[in-house]
């Protein structure tokens, strides 16, 4: 298919086969371990479950590359399968690569714990000053690491010196484009080789499976699909069909949660009980001006702090929420809200966290589908609940 076509066009229409199997109008499911050999002379190529070529798989990852505007895409069983997968086909032994140092917690763990035992060393870089970059490079450093908003402060490095950076040391660029999702940042579009996501969130967008999914380089992504074919974190047929379906509806979903997410940030900006907003499509985001230019929206996440860092009273107001589901996880249909000292940042101490600016009663939110003005009402009556309380 043309890719000058629109993004709405190519989530339902490229990467499908053609001729459509028996006329369905869906993709079937290959409910197949194995496939006839049709003389095939790699071993990478003969069609197997494991080697990530089912037809479920390759429309997939067809159909992931042309709505990042990149050479091609790969799917895997999970965002940290492709996120181990991946640094583990660009590192080996001696190897360095420097990461942002506000990492999603998982990769976090892989990088501080797993890393080290197979000989590959890191070091963690402020991703808004590139100029501290310089610093920390070495003859062995392999890629740079980054994610284009990262949780839960809704931090945005400055991207475009990643790349420029990659591209004057010869390494290569990673990004984890999981929470901008492709409707709001095409990575490939601004020179990053890879981009990763965990599909778990907006791009399957129900919260009903666990996929990842690497976009980019055809030589790298290539490399990636053959380290995931040895580690064998191979995507489920049925995870496949769910994420096709999914991505289907991926700009109606997004372009909805991002309006209605900037109409909640502004909301809680202006709320008596509310200390802070964090949300890259408000001015007072320290990224804000290079989000604008390079977004196209700021994206269905946000983060704030209620007035007082009492924890107690930051349960209260969860409690008191009616539509937003207490939950890890994000980029559903349904609201997802939760207190990240209790949840993605709880293995670090009290003082760890109020050192990286997660306070007690930080709140992040993931907003779903439902309608704007009753999320807003929602907030509005817990808050009003909370603030005629003294908690403890
Ligand atoms: C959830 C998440 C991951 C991990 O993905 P899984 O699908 O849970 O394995 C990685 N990066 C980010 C930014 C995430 O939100």
């Amino acid at each position: 298919m043309s890719s000058s076509k629109h993004m709405e066009t190519k989530l339902i229409h490229a990467g499908e086969l053609r001729p459509r199997v028996g006329g369905a109008v869906n993709l079937p499911i290959f409910q197949s371990a194995t496939f006839e050999y049709g003389g095939e002379d790699d071993y990478h190529d003969i069609r197997y479950i494991r080697l990530n070529n089912t037809p479920n798989h390759n429309v997939l990852g067809e159909k992931l590359a042309a709505i990042e505007n990149a050479e091609a895409g790969l799917v895997a069983a999970s965002g940290m399968a492709i996120i181990s997968t991946t640094m583990l086909s660009i590192l080996h032994k001696g190897d360095h690569i420097l990461l942002q140092d506000c990492l999603y917690g998982g990769t976090h763990d892989f990088v501080t714990k797993d890393l080290p035992s197979l000989g590959i060393e890191y070091d963690f870089i402020d991703g808004s000053d590139p100029s501290s970059w310089e610093k920390k490079i070495r003859k062995q450093t392999k890629a740079i690491y980054v994610e284009t908003i990262a949780n839960p402060l809704m931090d945005v490095p400055e991207l475009l010196a990643v790349v420029d950076f990659a591209r004057s040391h010869k390494i290569v660029s990673i990004i984890d484009n999981t929470f901008a999702s492709p409707i709001n940042f095409r990575p490939a579009e601004h020179g990053f080789d890879l981009s990763l996501h965990s599909c778990t969130k907006y791009l399957n967008g129900h919260s009903d499976i666990v996929a990842g999914a690497c976009i980019g380089k055809a030589a790298l992504v290539k490399d990636v699909k053959r380290k995931l074919n040895h580690l064998g974190g191979t995507m489920d047929p049925h995870a496949a069909f769910l994420l096709h379906r999914g991505l289907k509806t991926l700009a109606l979903r997004v372009k909805y949660q991002n309006e209605s997410a900037k109409k909640i940030a502004h909301y809680l900006q202006k709320h008596s009980e509310i200390d802070r907003v964090n949300y890259p499509g408000l001015a007072t985001h320290p990224a804000y001006a290079s989000a604008e230019k390079l977004f196209d929206g700021f994206g269905g996440m946000l983060s704030f702090e209620l007035k007082g860092e009492d924890a107690d009273k930051t349960d209260e107001f969860l409690k008191a929420l009616q539509l937003p589901i207490c939950a890890p996880s994000l980029g559903g249909v349904e609201s997802l809200i939760t207190r990240p000292a209790t949840t993605s940042h709880l293995g670090l101490s009290r003082e760890d966290r109020k050192k990286i600016g997660i306070s007690d009663s930080l709140v992040r939110f993931s907003t779903g589908i439902e309608a704007t003005e009753d999320l807003i009402e929602d907030f509005d009556q817990a808050l009003k609940k909370i603030s005629s309380k003294v908690v403890r």
